[in-house]
């Protein structure tokens, strides 16, 4: 539950294939509607190409995760027709700052060359960009399908086979082209033995949220070794609707329950402990 956002709930519709016992055929069916599943929805049909779009979920990702979209994130937002809301409700900034301790050592500004049409960096909470995403696909007339969870994937000589979980139970569909958009910990990829390529990472990070009305300057601020969280880093955006995220580090050995606990000394409204990869 957040202060400042309410999430939205998607509506459940049985799927006509459950209720007459038959199996169609989709030129591409999408598993997972984050923001790979409905960015590569929007972009299918923009091609004129018919989506199914299915998701085991009923609402947006839950709790603080993206944050900044930079130029090249902007003008694929721009592509797929969400860039104006995502720029008009997020925090446009230019500045970062970098302190060793207490002494700031390095800054930079992004600042757009005039004929630029985006700002250097938006930052807004990734339940947002989601929610305009889902607005866009439902206009564009992709078939969203939520609360259906794919719990098995068959190949075929032509195509793929879906077994597909719903509140009324099971049913299948077929589809020429499979987008497996479910995740970093995809189930679909594990089940057909694909890998994913990238550098990863490893460590713990406490994301506290704090709804804040402040008169500090938009600008990314980063520290390493400050006073208030000795030896780790901390990591400070402004986010929409007077959100200031705060991300500590912990370190890849540190426990998220004991994080999480009052008294650790972050001075977090809202936070959660997780492990996070970056690729
Ligand atoms: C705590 C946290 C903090 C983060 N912070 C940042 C950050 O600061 N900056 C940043 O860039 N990124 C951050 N991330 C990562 C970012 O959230 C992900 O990279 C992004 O959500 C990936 O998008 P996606 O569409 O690939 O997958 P997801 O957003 O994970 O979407 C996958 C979708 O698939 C659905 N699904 C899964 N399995 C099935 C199934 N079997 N059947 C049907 N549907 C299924 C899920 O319901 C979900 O909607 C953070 C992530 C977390 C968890």
């Amino acid at each position: 539950m957040l202060k400042t956002y309410a999430y939205p709930k998607y509506a459940y519709v049985q799927p006509q294939e459950q209720k007459d016992r038959s199996v169609a055929r989709y030129p591409v069916v999408i598993v997972g509607a984050g923001p790979v599943g409905m960015a590569a929805a929007i972009d299918c049909r923009l091609h004129g190409i018919p989506v199914v779009l299915l998701d085991e979920d009923d609402t947006v990702s839950i709790g603080s995760r993206g944050v900044c979209y930079a130029k090249r994130a902007l003008e694929i937002l721009d592509r797929l027709g969400v860039c104006d809301r995502v720029v008009a409700k997020g925090v446009s900034w230019n500045v970062g700052r970098t302190f060793f301790r207490e002494e700031e050592v390095f800054n930079f500004n992004l600042l757009p060359e005039p004929d630029h049409k985006r700002p250097g960096m938006i930052n807004l909470q990734q339940y947002y960009l989601e929610e305009y995403l889902v607005d866009r696909c439902v206009e564009l007339g992709v078939e969203m399908r939520w609360k259906n969870r794919v719990v098995s994937v068959q190949r075929m000589s032509d195509g793929v086979r879906l077994n597909i979980e719903t509140p009324d139970g099971t049913y299948g569909i077929e589809a020429d082209w499979l987008i497996a958009a479910d995740g970093a910990k995809s189930p679909i990829r594990k089940q057909m033995g694909l890998e994913v390529e990238g550098k990863v990472f490893q460590d713990r990070f406490l994301i506290a949220d704090v709804v804040m009305k402040a008169d500090f300057p938009s600008e990314r601020w980063f520290w390493f070794d400050p006073p208030f969280h000795p030896n780790q880093s901390v990591l400070l955006h402004h986010q929409a609707d007077n959100v200031w995220r705060i991300d500590f580090q912990l370190g890849w050995n540190a426990d998220p329950e004991e994080e999480k606990k009052a008294g650790k000394g972050h001075s977090a409204h809202q936070g959660h402990a997780g492990r996070r990869a970056r690729v």
